[in-house]
């Protein structure tokens, strides 16, 4: 199962960017996602495990560290 990325809950749906989000935050963009180690921005990749960021310096990154290490802010999409 996968996490809203925004808040945690229950993800049903992806935001335009891929990133899993509830239905609640799907119209939700997140913004400064970067690598912790590098500070590269995260590209949004899909394995069968569900989606994940990728650093193309460093490899994957979990969605969970992603957030926790920088300063991911939430736009609103109209
Ligand atoms: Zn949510
Ligand atoms: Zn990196």
């Amino acid at each position: 199962m996968e996490r809203c990325f925004f808040c945690g809950k229950m993800s049903t749906t992806y935001n335009s960017q891929g990133i899993p989000m509830c239905r609640e935050h799907k119209d939700y963009e997140a913004l400064n996602v970067k690598c912790p180690a590098c500070g590269e921005e995260l590209e949004v990749m899909q394995s069968k495990w569900g989606k994940f960021f990728n650093c193309f310096r460093c490899g994957n990154v979990s969605m969970h560290k992603a957030k926790q290490a920088c300063n991911v802010y939430f736009v609103k999409k109209r």
